[in-house]
């Protein structure tokens, strides 16, 4: 079945806020929460509630799922964990296909066993990747080793020597598991339990494979191309289908994530999307203004210090930003914040002209420190 668009299901706009999607999901959480729900398949619905939510509600996993949809954010069933799950490696349908084992081997068997239906996904991988700042901005592209368990080539994963070498077991006739009943207080049940024999591959190798001792999988150093998107920001995770640990019986590998650490620049800093630098100038330019030319990420561009800029004053660099991921064409600002130097240490002639300045401007004061002075005034009558 497909699966229905999270917009939808939260019944929100496209461009709806943040607020409403927020909105939105309180209201239907509350409607279909199982504990107090009497709608039909209340569970369901809560859990699709929660998941649009748990992805529309991430500015992140939202731009990605309006880009590439469902594929863009969902992972293989039985992952687990959606997101920073590194605990359960793989492990997500392991438990669930126990008990599967036990309680309906029998039914399942119709056909003679399914030899794959052992098969485990390989374990996660996690790598942390530190980049530039200009990286994260622009994007780029990395080769990384990765450490990790492949199928080994010579037997493609059989573990054999040669392919005459692998037999039916014996001991579970190549079902992989071994039938016994037991007296409950429910009646007779027939229960199954792996083979332990062939681990209930089914299969039985009289020769081991020499290249990986019978394993079926060797240890490799893999190299890896990590493309990194533009506009990426410090703790992103990048997923990478199937460059995990190679899987188990047939399994798919696991995946690899990408931790991202963006290194701290020596002029600029982030905020959201934008850029901030702040630059330092003189009394003399903040007064009199200057032309001067200030670090962007596309280089140096030349910027004019208005006439009378006050200490603190910042003033922004349209589209000069760091692009939004996913959207390359749509950039942040550069926002610079001037930092006004009063000297210090005047010699007697600058001393002394600052004086003869202060003398021609007389006693005149501004109408902020006029209005400052009188609200002192009020605060002590
Ligand atoms: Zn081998
Ligand atoms: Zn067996």
């Amino acid at each position: 079945m497909a699966k229905k668009d999270y917009y939808d299901i939260l019944g929100v706009d496209k461009d709806a806020s943040q607020k409403e999607i927020k909105r939105a999901y309180r209201k239907l959480s509350k409607k279909y929460h199982p504990d107090i729900s009497d709608e039909e398949n209340a569970e369901e619905k809560f859990k699709e509630v929660t998941e649009a939510y748990e992805i529309l509600s991430d500015e992140e996993t939202r731009a990605k799922y309006d880009q590439y949809g469902h594929a863009g954010v969902n992972q293989d069933a039985g992952g687990g964990a959606r997101q920073g799950g590194f605990g359960n490696f793989g492990g997500g349908a392991g438990g669930f296909e126990d008990i599967f084992d036990i309680f309906f081997g029998d039914r399942r068997r119709g056909g003679g066993r399914d030899r794959r239906s052992r098969a485990r996904k390989g374990s996660d991988l996690r790598y942390t990747m530190t980049i530039d700042f200009e990286e994260a901005a622009f994007g780029t592209e990395k080769e990384i080793t990765v450490p990790r368990t492949e199928e080994c080539s010579e037997c493609n994963g059989t573990g054999a020597k040669s392919d005459s070498d692998v037999e039916t077991c014996a001991k579970c006739d190549g079902t992989g598991e071994i039938k016994f009943k037991q007296n409950t207080p429910f009646g007779q049940m027939v229960q199954t339990q792996t083979c332990d024999r062939c681990n209930g591959t089914g299969k039985f190798v009289k020769e081991p494979c020499p290249n990986c001792n019978g394993q079926g999988k060797v240890k490799k150093r893999r190299k890896v191309t990590v493309n990194i998107p533009a506009g990426v920001n410090d703790g992103h995770k990048l997923r990478m289908r199937g460059e995990g640990q190679a899987g188990e019986n047939g399994g798919p590998s696991g995946d690899l994530y990408i931790i991202i650490k963006v290194k701290e620049h020596d002029l600029f800093k982030r905020e959201g999307n934008n850029v901030i630098c702040e630059v330092p100038i003189s009394f003399i330019q903040a007064i009199l203004g200057d032309e001067i030319k200030v670090p962007t990420l596309d280089g140096k561009v030349k910027f004019n210090i208005p006439e009378g800029t006050q200490p603190g004053a910042s003033f922004r660099l349209k589209d000069k930003g760091i692009p939004y991921l996913n959207r390359r064409d749509t950039r942040g600002d550069q926002i610079i914040k001037v930092k006004v130097i009063i000297p210090e240490n005047l010699d007697e002639d600058q001393k002394e002209l600052l004086e003869e300045f202060a003398d021609i401007s007389g006693e005149e004061i501004n109408p902020e420190q006029k209005n400052f002075w009188s609200k002192i005034k009020s605060f002590f009558e």
